[in-house]
């Protein structure tokens, strides 16, 4: 997927919210980063949120030694994100990750906080060089319209997208593939919700494939969104890894489309 910086990244990445959060779950989500970044699912997602920032320091365990293979997403809170409080949550994320540098910071959400104190704040962490890249994340149309007019050049908005959240297909992705910025699409298996569907069994089928791969590759269908499954295991990583092999054809999106219909108007963006 390509960033408007002119970077490429992954299509499909590792999204990291709910781990560091079983002791005895531990040492197969370390596992299964790692997979991931053996078969290339080089994008890791994370937050100072997740865990209080025990997902950071379990993706600093996964990724040590390889930092280089790896495009390091982080997330700061809507309540430290002034100008000063940016950076100290940035240089906090760095210790937990054991790195100088993350590749992408987001705003997690929109809270009280001015957006140009915030800009401010990704401006001093990129002059600095401890963050390359900034965006937003749950950021509707006109947040984002609002943001896109202040200086800065804003590389993504993670937002919630999966096949039973399409509201954002009405105006949020065609403004996105409009301005040239890309979209990260969280929650793509609505967190294990959408893996009972039989729609979704019932296109698998036709491929030999399996539901979260269907789930997974129909939001890589646009060029302009990647996405960021959550797996624990090895096993759903390379399940998940293999989504990148199908295409699904004009019958199998007529099918989805009949199990879950695109929006009919203005839908206001979801959140988890
Ligand atoms: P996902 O839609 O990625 O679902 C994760 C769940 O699906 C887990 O329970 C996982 O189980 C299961 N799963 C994954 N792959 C498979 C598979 N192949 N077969 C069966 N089950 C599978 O939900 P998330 O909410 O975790 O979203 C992904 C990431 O997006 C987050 O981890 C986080 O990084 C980011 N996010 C960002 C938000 C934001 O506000 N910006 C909000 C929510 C998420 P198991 O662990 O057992 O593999």
């Amino acid at each position: 997927m390509l960033l408007p910086s002119g970077e490429t990244i992954p299509a499909l990445g590792m999204g990291t919210w709910m781990m560091a959060e079983r002791p005895g779950r531990r040492a197969d989500e370390i596992t299964a980063l790692r997979t991931g970044l053996d078969l290339g699912l080089s994008l890791v997602d994370t937050a100072e949120m997740y865990a209080n920032g025990a997902s950071e320091e379990l993706v600093g365990e996964a990724i040590a030694g390889r930092r280089d293979e790896v495009f390091l997403v982080s997330k700061v809170l809507p309540s430290h994100a002034s100008a000063a409080g940016t950076v100290r949550a940035c240089e906090a994320s760095l210790r937990r990750l054991g790195t100088d540098r993350l590749d992408l910071y987001l705003l997690h959400w929109r809270g009280g906080v001015p957006f140009e104190q915030t800009l401010e704040g990704f401006a001093a962490l990129v002059e600095s060089g401890k963050v390359r890249h900034w965006g937003v994340s749950n950021l509707d149309l006109d947040d984002m319209r609002e943001l896109t007019a202040l200086p800065g050049s804003c590389q993504t908005n993670q937002i919630l997208y999966n096949l039973s959240r399409r509201g954002p297909e009405h105006d949020l992705l065609p403004w996105h593939a409009s301005t040239g910025i890309p979209v990260m699409a969280y929650s793509p298996v609505e967190q294990g919700r959408l893996l009972d569907s039989p729609a979704l069994a019932s296109v698998a089928g036709r491929h030999g494939a399996t539901p979260a791969q269907v789930a997974l590759a129909w939001v890589l269908r646009l060029p302009h969104v990647n996405a960021i499954p959550k797996a624990g295991t090895a096993e759903h990583v390379r399940e998940n890894a293999r989504a990148l092999e199908l295409r699904l054809t004009t019958e199998d999106l007529a099918d989805l489309d009949d199990a879950f219909p695109p929006p009919s108007g203005p839908t206001p963006l979801a959140v988890l």
